[in-house]
């Protein structure tokens, strides 16, 4: 039987620490599973867990209990999210003009795309700053990257944890924004900023934010400041939802979908063993070198975006005219 790597056993003082875990691959029937579990479950949920729940279940494990992997993958896209939310959570007169010089530390880039990535990050951060003042006067309070928010829900017996880009309040809702400077759209992206919605409107966290009262309706905002090609938007696409007293019922759908797949969480963290999941989702994998049946997916579905021959870091437009 194959294993996730044979010669990275833990060290005994590195159990329960970022470290090269053996992981026994276990086929059962058609599908194909990893043990075991080093840790106990805390029961907390974030969302963007889920997704990677949802997408591979080995992934998750291997991510929720800081298994160390080889090279990160898509380097370039994730230093640009994070110069981007950095910038935009300072206040307006704070930021800097100088861009490149963000490209550092944790979010150093390969020299070789470097100006393509300040060119990207500059110009995100352009139009998610005109979107601000176009919004800026009907809004009361906001707050940008807000520590995060705790909920206890009763029915999946989990602390939910939700940290929105930005909440910000009028005098008719409180908005909850999610932002995605990355390409890539989940096909159950909406759980996000749905649950974070959720958690907000329980939790009132607008008393603990602003200590303000409030009993209206809870509007969530998925921003997507990139198309599913990759250029640059030149403004933001929304998909928007609003949570008011009773859920609508698409809502509720969502919440049991949700609650679903909590459940299923809680079953594979009782019986040990996480499913090995193989799919496009790999591409972004930490741990796709170090997982043979993703290496083997990868192998047999090229992925086509490595192929493409279109710069990532032009807007829209600038393509359709060079074209
Ligand atoms: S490479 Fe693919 S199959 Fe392997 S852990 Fe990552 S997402 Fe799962």
């Amino acid at each position: 039987m194959e294993n996730i790597d044979k010669t990275r056993k833990p060290l005994p003082e590195n159990t329960g620490r970022k470290a090269w875990r053996y992981r026994e691959l276990v086929e059962k029937g058609a599908a194909s599973y990893i043990a075991p579990v080093t840790s106990p479950w805390d029961r907390s949920v974030a969302p963007s867990q889920l997704l990677e729940f949802i997408d591979c279940q080995a992934a998750y494990l291997r991510r929720r209990e800081g298994d160390r992997y080889e090279a990160p993958t898509h380097v370039v896209s994730r230093a640009i999210g994070a110069v981007v939310h950095q910038e935009m959570a300072k206040p307006r007169e704070q930021r800097t003009k100088n861009v490149a010089a963000l490209f550092t530390g944790a979010n150093a880039v390969p020299k070789q795309q470097q100006v393509g990535a300040v060119r990207t990050a500059k110009a995100i951060i352009a139009v998610a700053a005109r979107a601000e003042r176009k919004e800026a006067p009907s809004v009361n309070r906001t707050v940008k990257e807000p520590n995060p928010i705790f909920w206890w829900d009763k029915k999946t017996q989990t602390t939910w944890v939700v940290k929105p880009d930005e909440i910000s309040m009028t005098p008719w809702f409180v908005g909850v924004d999610d932002t995605k400077t990355g390409k890539h759209r989940h096909r159950y992206a909406e759980i996000v900023p749905f649950m974070m919605g959720l958690v907000v409107r329980e939790t009132k966290a607008w008393k603990a934010i602003w200590g303000v009262d409030f009993e209206g309706t809870v509007k969530t905002r998925l921003k997507y400041m990139r198309g599913a090609d990759g250029r640059w938007l030149p403004r933001p696409e929304y998909s928007l939802d609003a949570i008011g007293d009773k859920l609508t019922r698409q809502q509720e759908a969502r919440l049991q979908g949700i609650t679903g797949f909590i459940r299923e969480m809680d079953d594979a963290w009782n019986r040990g063993w996480f499913r090995v999941q193989p799919g496009d989702h790999c591409q972004h994998c930490n741990y796709r070198n170090d997982c043979p049946l993703g290496k083997k997916w990868m192998l047999d579905h090229p992925d086509p975006a490595a192929t493409a021959l279109q710069a990532p870091d032009q807007p829209r437009e600038v393509a359709a005219k060079s074209a």
